[in-house]
């Protein structure tokens, strides 16, 4: 492959990725991200066109590479894209990503299923005159209607909500194909990872920026609900913010399974009653979703009441206390990636499992969140304990079934 296929050439780093560099960037980048940003630019110098997975536990700071790559690609005249699995996240990469490069002349724009009229017909006009710089959005980025003058760099954030054929799709908008980012948080033991994505060249970051105090997990079966909803009230009292995650939408006759409409309804009369909360699922309208984030971010609520959409990505570091209630119904990779929502600010954060099982072997796979914090060593726990086909399906992630081979096993 990567003798066949030639890429276009990123030669320099120029005045978008310098001024970045010296005026806005608001931290000191970590090692790892420095050592991915240089397997970056050695790839996009190359000639050859890359395709590249990014691996990074939650809360690495995976955006922040991803917006310095699009940038080179700014400084030798071409576009970027990214595309993101829900319109929650990339609402808050377009967010995220303007405020990074404030002050500086790039036209960044958002493009999602609810942009319609007036508004998008703009966008992809200034995409096709080259006014468009970089460009944000879910899947509504590879439309046939979507089209660049110059795609140099596309960004895929979350790859394992992505099929392999919406990913060729979008690297058919340019004459080359454009380089690739896929980024991801859903850890894969690198091995797999090669096996899984053979076509894909690999970066790993490992640890957290500095200043992140490890999150504290507990766990409670739910006898112990009123005192750990007396722990959240605390925590808001203090300033911050919470949320609280269910396995269901909606109540169900056949599921035995907390939702999060009944927990909204129960919780704001009990327990949470007087304090601003909001509730968050996919049934909503995507204009329903934006505001009620928007009103979490912003911090008119103290807590959001959802379910796994908030899964991936969601960055709000004002945020120190998940609550997963019926943490039994919930893998240890989902888990993990849950409670990477809390710990993306210096106060301490916690992450309390409830559940209302007894059974010992559930309340010891719960024990396992407690003793660890690493996202690669609990998706080999995951597989061991739920089987290879939950985390590697069909549905998720473009593969074959396997029938004969054990994917752990046969590593
Ligand atoms: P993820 O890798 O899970 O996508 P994000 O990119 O959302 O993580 O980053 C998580 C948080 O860490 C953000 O608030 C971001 O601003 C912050 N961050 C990223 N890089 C650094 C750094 N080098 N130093 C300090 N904070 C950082
Ligand atoms: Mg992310």
């Amino acid at each position: 492959r990567q003798k066949r296929y030639r890429g276009y050439i990123f030669e320099k780093v120029g005045e978008v990725f310098n001024t970045f560099y010296t005026k806005n960037l608001p931290f000191q980048l970590t090692g790892a991200q420095k050592r991915v940003l240089k397997e970056i630019r050695n790839d996009v110098g190359s000639g050859r066109q890359m395709n590249r997975l990014l691996q990074g536990d939650v809360g690495s700071g995976k955006t922040l590479v991803a917006l310095m790559s699009m940038l080179l690609a700014l400084d030798n005249g071409y576009q970027a894209c990214m595309m993101a699995p829900t319109e929650i996240l990339a609402n808050q990469h377009y967010e995220t990503i303007k405020e990074l490069l404030f002050g500086m002349d790039i036209r960044v724009e958002l493009l999602t299923g609810s942009i319609k009229g007036k508004r998008r017909e703009a966008i992809l006009t200034g995409l096709l005159t080259g006014d468009v710089k970089i460009l944000i959005g879910t899947h509504a980025v590879i439309e046939d209607t979507v089209n660049f003058s110059s795609l140099g760099f596309v960004v895929i954030d979350e790859q394992h909500r992505f099929g392999v054929e919406q990913r060729s799709r979008l690297s058919g908008k340019s004459s080359y194909t454009p380089h690739v980012l896929v980024m991801t948080a859903t850890p894969i033991p690198r091995t797999l990872a090669l096996t899984v994505y053979g076509d894909l060249d690999v970066s790993l970051m490992k640890g957290l920026p500095p200043g992140r105090k490890p999150i504290k997990t507990l766990c409670y079966t739910d006898e112990k609900r009123a005192d750990v909803y007396a722990g959240l009230i605390h925590q808001v009292k203090e300033g911050h913010q919470a949320y609280i995650v269910a396995p269901l939408i909606e109540g169900s006759d056949t599921v035995d399974a907390k939702s999060a409409t009944d927990l909204y309804e129960e919780l704001t009369q009990t327990f949470l009653k007087g304090i601003p909360c909001g509730l968050l699922h996919g049934r909503l309208k995507a204009e329903e979703k934006d505001a009620v984030m928007a009103d979490f971010v912003s911090g008119k609520t103290k807590v959001l009441i959802a379910t796994t959409v908030i899964e991936v990505g969601v960055n709000v570091p004002n945020a120190t206390l998940m609550i997963i209630e019926g943490a039994d119904r919930f893998g240890l990779a989902q888990m993990h990636q849950l409670r990477g929502r809390v710990g993306r600010g210096s106060s301490q954060s916690y992450c309390v499992l409830l559940t209302g099982s007894n059974q010992p072997q559930t309340l010891e796979r719960l024990q396992i969140m407690r003793s660890c914090s690493d996202g690669f060593l609990l998706a080999e726990k995951d597989m061991e304990l739920r089987g290879a086909g939950q985390l590697f399906g069909v549905r998720q992630h473009g593969l074959p079934d396997l029938y004969i081979a054990d994917i752990l096993r046969d590593t």
